[in-house]
């Protein structure tokens, strides 16, 4: 075992709404939610060992990701199968690039679907297929509003006995989203809903509380609060110290919308990585800058914003970071920002120093500078600008380009299936590409 663990327990996952109701990770990641609702949270936080961080800087992501992923897992998993399945998983690199004293940004997306989410997907569909093996057939159905489908898209595809279903709002994606999400096929199909993205979430949910469904498929969610794609992000801050020339007393400013990231950093602090203070820093949906500075929790109506992948008012992932905090709130702060300041910062630090950030990492960029820290500062950039063109000042647009464009204006769609409703949907599913029970 490389990391110090209590030798005679063994890691469960309880739900965060009754810490009675315990099972292994392979069940927390099947059922995704508890039956009571609560999100799954670990009992135990492991420690790092007190050589990790001398060895750190010799270890590849693959390797960093075994280490620190593997005491979550090692009932449900065996040592020699995780070392794989964290090289097939983890095989792109997050650089760190210094773009002015004191200030770093980590480049979370050069993975297949260009976000971060990618980690989580990737780490969660190599899972599920992993115990796929054991289990038969497996559906999964997620509802997106652009990113987390890509990047399930991505990680699922090809994985053996698992068919994925993903429902979209049919126009309210980007064209490269829309790309992402129709053009794989194989075991990918994608549903575009006449209709927004709540739409889509309810026919979701629906089909879950369907009985007469659930007699005859195997459905399982790759909804953002699974454990899997949960736990996966802890690698990020891992890598980051890694990758930073002076990691000393270092401040991390993350763009949060369900706060799974930034509940993910807080947990690797509390493995033992020294970081010294996480900002999360949120666009105009502020519950909770609102929430740290009032102590009420009050949120409001999503407004939609240019960093949409954040427009959550009510984040699902905050309860995770509580239970972490564990009422010692020094070292976690949370601002918030408008789209005017996220242009403004894209702008300065474009004629500063020639680096473009989209919007996401420009609010995190904007909660570092806005944070009066000794030591070095870091910020997440969560998506490559390409992503969100449409909304980058004009003066950009021309400047962004991906490394491989290769001609995706130029697909066919692949296995999509319009829908505008349940009926329609299950209608599809008695004819169909679900597998079985
Ligand atoms: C999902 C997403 C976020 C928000 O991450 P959370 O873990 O939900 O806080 C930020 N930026 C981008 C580009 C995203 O896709």
């Amino acid at each position: 075992m490389l990391l110090e663990r209590r030798k005679w327990k063994r890691m469960q996952f309880y739900s965060l709404n009754n810490p009675e109701h315990k099972v292994s990770f392979k069940q927390a990641l099947i059922r995704g939610l508890a039956p009571d609702k609560g999100l799954y949270f670990p009992d135990d936080i492991p420690c790092l060992k007190s050589d990790f961080l001398e060895r750190l800087p010799k270890m590849n992501v693959p390797q960093i990701a075994f280490e620190v992923l593997f005491p979550f897992v090692s009932d449900d998993i065996t040592e020699a199968d995780f070392e794989q399945l964290c090289k097939e998983a983890f095989d792109f690199e997050f650089p760190v690039i210094q773009i002015e004293d004191r200030v770093s940004v980590l480049e979370l997306f050069h993975g297949p679907s260009q976000a971060f989410k990618d980690v989580g997907a990737r780490f969660m569909a190599s899972c599920m297929s992993y115990f796929d093996k054991e289990e038969g057939s497996l559906n999964i159905l997620v509802a997106t509003s652009g990113d987390t489908g890509g990047a399930v898209a991505a990680g699922f595809y090809d994985q053996p006995g698992i068919n994925v279903h993903i429902l979209f709002p049919q126009g309210k994606v980007s064209k490269y989203q829309e790309f992402q999400l129709t053009s794989l096929g194989k075991n990918i199909h994608c549903y575009p809903v006449q209709g927004d993205f709540d739409l889509c979430q309810s026919i979701v949910k629906e089909a879950f509380v369907d009985e007469k469904l659930m007699k005859f498929v195997n459905l399982s969610s790759a909804n953002s609060i699974n454990i899997g794609r949960w736990l996966a992000q802890i690698l990020y801050y891992f890598v980051a110290y890694r990758n930073m020339e002076n990691p000393e007393e270092l401040t991390i400013s993350v763009p949060s919308g369900n706060f799974g990231n930034i509940a993910a950093g807080i947990l690797a602090k509390k493995m033992g990585l020294p970081i010294k203070h996480l900002i999360a820093a949120t666009n105009q949906n502020d519950t909770i800058p609102r929430f740290m500075a009032s102590g009420n929790y009050d949120p409001k109506p999503t407004k939609p914003s240019i960093s949409n992948a954040m427009d959550v008012s009510n984040p699902s992932n905050f309860i995770r970071i509580e239970n972490l905090l564990d009422f010692n709130k020094s070292y976690f702060s949370s601002l918030s920002f408008s789209d005017g300041d996220a242009l403004l910062a894209i702008k300065k630090v474009f004629k500063d120093s020639g680096y473009i950030m989209e919007p996401h990492g420009a609010t995190a960029y904007i909660g570092l500078k806005q944070t009066n820290y000794k030591g070095n500062g870091l910020f997440l950039a969560t998506a490559h600008p390409y992503k969100f063109r449409e909304v980058m000042p004009s003066e950009l647009v021309d400047k962004i380009h991906l490394d491989d464009q290769s001609e995706w204006g130029n697909y066919t769609a692949k296995n999509k299936h319009e829908i505008r409703n349940y009926q329609d949907f299950y209608a599809h599913i008695l004819n169909s590409d679900f597998h079985r029970k």
